[in-house]
């Protein structure tokens, strides 16, 4: 007899009736450390009513905070050029705010971000890792703390809020992206980056898409869902830009990716042979499952960045 259907209320809205679209590999990275035994991947799910995805079931909680306390501190470390979301967040900061102000950047890890604008910005951060964020404190960033939802929204009062790449980290988006519209002022920014599952590849490649096995990542956002999202929290949605989160790869590694994305979509079980016979970058002796994880797409153009204004 099959198992019965599992319910995934909507972590967001809580929407009892959200859609199964297939299951997810396990993690077997976790910030940049080997897991053994892999973390289960859950299924990727769909809610209907406000668009998030998201993982279900997830690992819980406090293994999470174990697992990022254990990341070393070198694993998010980027260059702007590098960033098209820094980049594109550069030209809106300058042409909304041109005389600077103050700016939060939730998640902002080493400070990196911050360090790339002018000093008419006085640059504050939020972060998890301690040892990332001993080197933002070097770079004359002002920490206020670990976490924005316990941080105190009366004492903070910004131009601009900024969050790259976190939004996928965070159990419920909205509740997220309604903290960072009561941080800033009337008439600030806030801007997020992060996947978008209605992109191309993603709708292509459903629940084995290579962004959902990274298992640090539990909630996955749209051009639509921010749309939805700024109606129900006020917000004026600026603009949605779309980029690659390898926009300098060379068209050798685009092919590349491309081709092997489309073999494991349509001819799996010649790509798990490929896998054993050696080909790529999976040891399938270290674990048989990798035989049939997920190829990376990191050169798709899945990723958006969206631009809210507080009225
Ligand atoms: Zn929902």
């Amino acid at each position: 007899m099959p198992a019965p259907a599992q319910i995934a209320p909507c972590p967001s809205c809580k929407h009892p009736d959200t859609h199964n679209l297939g299951p997810i590999a396990p993690g077997f990275f976790f910030a940049g450390q080997r897991l053994d035994p892999p973390l289960p991947g859950g299924n990727l799910y769909c809610c209907p009513a406000c668009l998030l995805c998201f993982r279900f079931p997830r690992p819980p909680q406090d293994v999470l905070e174990v697992l990022y306390k254990q990341a070393p501190s070198t694993n998010w470390i980027y260059e702007q050029h590098h960033r098209p979301d820094w980049n594109i967040t550069h030209d809106w900061l300058s042409r909304r705010h041109p005389a600077g102000g103050r700016i939060l950047d939730l998640g902002c890890y080493d400070g990196a971000f911050l360090d790339t604008l002018p000093p008419s910005w006085q640059r504050f951060g939020v972060e998890m890792s301690e040892a990332a964020l001993a080197r933002a404190r070097q770079r004359d960033i002002t920490i206020l703390g670990r976490d924005i939802m316990t941080l105190p929204p009366a004492t903070l009062q910004m131009h601009a809020a900024t969050a790259f790449d976190v939004i996928e980290h965070v159990a419920d988006p909205l509740g997220f992206l309604h903290r960072m519209a009561g941080i800033v002022c009337p008439g600030g920014t806030i801007i997020i980056s992060t996947g978008n599952t209605r992109a191309l590849p993603w709708r292509l490649m459903g629940s084995r898409y290579w962004y959902c096995t990274i298992p640090e990542h539990i909630s996955f956002i749209n051009d639509a869902w921010c749309r939805s999202a700024a109606q129900q929290l006020n917000l004026q949605l600026l603009a949605l830009e779309t980029y690659s989160h390898d926009s300098n790869a060379s068209i050798g590694k685009r092919i590349y990716e491309l081709g092997t994305n489309l073999l494991y979509r349509f001819a799996p079980s010649v790509f798990a042979l490929l896998r054993r016979m050696g080909f790529g970058d999976k040891n399938t002796r270290q674990h048989e499952a990798l035989q049939y994880f997920p190829p990376t797409w990191s050169t798709a153009h899945d990723h958006i960045v969206a631009i809210f204004a507080r009225p």
